[in-house]
């Protein structure tokens, strides 16, 4: 914790005219706007395209407070937490009031519930559930979080989610979300601990026995 205060404060110096005290610093900074990420993105879509906190770094920020400095006019994104830690009562308060209100826009609101009734949503929903272990889980809990946030991927960007799991787990992939998705729809909880298992096997890269092909289409036949 200490770091971080150190680190955001030399940082905030370097980049104001006052370079000894911080709240002098502070003081020449002023609101311009916030924004959500994806706003000025519309293509942006990995955490990788996303911008960081221009005081501590952290990576990526979906709510972004860009201000200015009123003697050098240096400009910087920043996130959050340093938003509400460092730069005073009244940035926090036009930062937060400002992404209230992108929230609120109909556009926003309608990609979102547009979005949480279409496929792909469902599909990510279940390709989630695929991965239960380790950074795979990480890296599609931030893919997720960021379509669920930015109204949803393109059709382009969808493309490269179905990318990522054929590179993870090869041709295996599609039988697994077939697994996957056919155990959501089978109440029998004999049949979901099957096709949970034919999802490690498939993981592991085994192929299945005739007799377990057999129950398999059994269990599709009746849904
Ligand atoms: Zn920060």
């Amino acid at each position: 914790m200490g770091m971080y205060i150190d680190e955001v404060k030399k940082n905030l110096l370097a980049l104001s005219e006052e370079k000894e005290n911080f709240h002098k610093a502070v003081n020449e900074w002023k609101f311009i706007d916030s924004y959500l990420f994806k706003e000025n993105n519309p293509d942006a879509f990995w955490p990788d395209d996303a911008t960081s906190c221009a005081l501590c770094f952290q990576w990526p920020i979906n709510e972004v407070c860009l201000i200015e400095n009123s003697k050098n006019e240096n400009q910087l994104h920043i996130g959050n937490e340093c938003v509400k830690k460092f730069l005073g009562d009244e940035i926090e308060r036009q930062h937060r009031e400002t992404i209230k209100q992108r929230k609120d826009t109909a556009s926003y609101k309608k990609n979102k519930i547009l979005f949480e009734k279409s496929d792909e949503f469902k599909e990510l929903e279940i390709l989630s559930g695929i991965l239960s272990y380790g950074r795979r889980k990480d890296k599609l809990i931030a893919i997720k979080e960021r379509v669920q946030i930015k109204g949803g991927p393109t059709k382009k960007q969808y493309a490269s989610i179905h990318d990522i799991f054929q590179g993870w787990f090869g041709d295996a992939w599609k039988d697994i979300l077939e697994y996957h998705t056919i155990s959501k729809k089978t109440t029998n909880p004999r049949d979901k601990e099957f096709l949970n298992s034919l999802v490690r096997q498939k993981k592991s890269k085994q192929q299945l026995s005739p007799k377990q092909t057999a129950w398999f289409n059994g269990i599709k036949g009746r849904i």
